[in-house]
């Protein structure tokens, strides 16, 4: 049996022709199934719908054998007890700073609002900075704006989510994509079926 954690939306979608091309079909979709584990073509492959934050935690337990997730959800995870073997490419964007255009002037002991604390800890950490950061869930772009922070930090696309609020990237903290991750016991125990996995995946991202 082999366990699949996926997210729905985004990297569903874009996940889907990667897992055909290793013959794994999901018989349900998500976006309209109600189920939380999904049949494929295959009777010992299911698909385990969840939140994206939740991936790596589900793969590092265990719980998942293999997981796709975006590297902003590993940075701020951690990575611990994974392995993270293919670069699916899917689903870029950036992991950036963002204030209003006078942030840069801002002296003193920042406040930074965003839903990646770790990530902000440590960005600010290397470069010597004192920051106090404010746990988000959501709509971090609005910080700034009601004087809830000075900066965010967050995923950026376009960037037109920023711009539509005011405020403006400052500082690159990493390029962002999906990753194929793998829990390390099942690395060893069920080897050939998840480096076959692999091998698939990546000469369809190739
Ligand atoms: P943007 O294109 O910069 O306006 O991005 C639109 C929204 O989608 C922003 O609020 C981002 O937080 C989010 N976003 C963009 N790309 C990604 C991605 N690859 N993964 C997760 N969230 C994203």
């Amino acid at each position: 049996m082999i366990r699949i954690a996926l997210s729905k939306g985004r990297i569903f979608k874009e996940t889907l022709p990667l897992l055909a091309a290793a013959d794994i079909v999901p018989v349900d979709d998500p976006e309209t199934s109600r189920k939380l584990i999904l049949d494929t073509n295959h009777d010992d492959v299911k698909l385990v719908i969840i939140r994206a934050t939740d991936v790596p935690t589900y793969v590092q337990f265990g719980a998942a054998d293999v997981g796709v997730a975006g590297k902003d959800v590993l940075m701020e995870h951690g990575g611990e007890g994974l392995y993270e073997p293919v670069d699916l490419k899917i689903a870029r964007c950036k992991l950036m700073t963002a204030g209003l255009a006078d942030a840069k002037a801002i002296n003193g002991r920042k406040r930074i609002a965003t839903k990646f604390v770790n990530v902000a800890k440590r960005f600010f950490e290397s470069r010597g900075e004192q920051v106090e950061v404010i746990k988000l869930y959501g709509s971090m772009e609005l910080g700034p704006i009601v004087g809830l922070a000075d900066l965010i930090v967050d995923v950026v696309d376009t960037g037109n989510t920023l711009k539509a609020n005011g405020l403006v990237p400052i500082d690159h903290i990493a390029d962002i994509s999906s990753r194929l991750i793998v829990n390390k016991a099942a690395m060893k125990m069920k080897h050939q079926r998840i480096q076959s996995l692999i091998d698939q995946v990546s000469k369809a991202v190739a």
